[in-house]
């Protein structure tokens, strides 16, 4: 057989623990023997971001921005703990974190759909994928306890030393107060990533806010995307035959819960935390959960939005069996292929991507799957080795 030849390189960003090893399986089982896989490939494991004090990390991410397609496996943010254990020169900040900043993008996360584990809510029928607003809010707040009768005021004072100050409260005895701030270059670009990523989705978008009680700081991001929609993206919306359509957030929860899915929903920062845990768990899992980082000048770094899966790793390194769950990294994989597919115009390694998927649903739905799954299928079901599941799916790919 031929393998599937790639133009253009993928940026791999390689990680850490159980996840780099299934990281190394997945491509020599599943990915090896179909596609002659190019690659610029950058180890962003954590021995090797201490060796070069993490500049690998800013290096692959200035790749993205060369390429525009990255993959990326679960890395380590280190901790106190993890300092000690890795002998590391210094606490170095989350690798998503800095690929994020250097890439100004918005994180889109995304339930795989499986038949056999149902989710919570019976209606839902396709995945609901969020989008969560990455900076600010109550992320970025100042806040500190009142501890007696007086005046609250919100001052902004301008370049030319003008103030601009508003009551907030008289108090009459202790309390608590708390400022909060947003960027209208932030939102914008938050709104960019969320209308490019519905047209690269080709599914319809909401976006929902409190506007009718926060008058200016919601109000200012219902305008930001309401302009950026009627400025740039209407006509290709259209054409796509996708919808923007922004509702109050009281009313977007009872419209989620009623739907049948197959939509984005975008959310403030706050609301996106809250929402995004509520719909991987009514999903089923935080392994059958994907992660797109998309940028706003349109690049794409795809993940699993689990971490390194530490506990398991630890019982690899004692020689033990593991049952890891490498959905989301093989859906990363397959993300990152098809959109260099797209971009590329090739339009087997989209074909392949789609078939890389559709096999490791099917050999899940044939009740092959590691143990995490185990409960939440309905059926009969094998719980299997990380390995054993990587076989499996590799004979269901083979077979198609
Ligand atoms: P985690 O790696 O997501 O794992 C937490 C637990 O969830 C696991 O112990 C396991 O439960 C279950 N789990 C998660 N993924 C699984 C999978 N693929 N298959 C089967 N079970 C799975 O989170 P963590 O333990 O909090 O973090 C570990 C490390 O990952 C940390 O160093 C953290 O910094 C890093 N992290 C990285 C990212 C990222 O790179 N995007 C994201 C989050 C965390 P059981 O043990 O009960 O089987
Ligand atoms: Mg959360």
């Amino acid at each position: 057989m031929t393998k599937i030849l790639m133009t253009t390189p993928l940026v791999e960003m390689d990680g850490d623990e159980m996840t780099r090893i299934l990281w190394q399986k997945i491509k020599d089982k599943l990915i090896l023997p179909y596609v002659d896989l190019k690659t610029e490939y950058y180890d962003l494991g954590l021995e090797k971001r201490d060796e070069t004090n993490d500049q690998i990390t800013v290096d692959s991410a200035n790749a993205t921005l060369k390429y525009g397609v990255a993959v990326k496996c679960a890395t380590i943010t280190p901790n106190a703990q993890r300092v000690e254990e890795y002998s590391l020169k210094e606490m170095w900040k989350s690798p998503n974190g800095t690929i994020r900043a250097i890439l100004d993008g918005t994180v889109f996360r995304a339930p795989i759909v499986v038949k056999g584990i149902a989710p919570c809510v019976r209606n839902w029928k396709k995945p609901i994928a969020i989008a969560r607003h990455a900076y600010g809010d109550v992320y970025k707040n100042t806040e500190f306890a009142v501890p007696c009768a007086g005046k609250a005021e919100l001052c902004f004072t301008d370049a030319n030393g003008n103030e601009t100050k508003q009551l907030i409260h008289e108090f009459n005895g202790s309390g608590i107060i708390q400022g909060l701030h947003n960027t209208d270059e932030s939102i914008t670009s938050f709104a960019r990533s969320c209308f490019q990523y519905a047209l690269s989705e080709k599914q319809d978008l909401w976006f929902s806010t409190k506007d009718t009680i926060s008058k200016v700081y919601d109000h200012r991001f219902k305008d930001i995307f309401a302009d950026l929609y009627e400025a740039e993206f209407k006509e290709a919306f259209e054409a796509a035959g996708i919808e923007y359509f922004y509702t109050l957030i009281d009313d977007a929860v009872a419209r989620v819960i009623r739907s049948d899915g197959g939509f984005i929903w975008a959310l403030k920062n706050y609301d996106g935390d809250v929402m995004s845990d509520m719909i991987a768990t009514a999903f089923g899992s935080l392994a059958m959960m994907t992660s797109v980082l998309v940028s706003p000048g349109g690049q794409y770094e795809y993940e699993a939005a689990h971490g390194t899966v530490t506990r398991h790793y630890y019982k690899h390194l004692k020689g033990e069996e593991t049952s890891t769950n490498p959905v989301a990294t093989i859906f990363a994989w397959s993300g990152a292929l098809r959109k260099r597919g797209e971009l590329d115009g090739l339009s087997e390694l989209g074909v392949y991507a789609d078939k890389l998927e559709a096999a490791t649903l099917k050999t899940i739905e044939d009740g092959k799957m590691t143990k995490d799954l185990v409960m939440l299928f309905e059926g009969e079901a094998t719980g299997l080795t990380s390995d054993g599941f990587l076989d499996a799916i590799a004979d269901t790919l083979a077979a198609m």
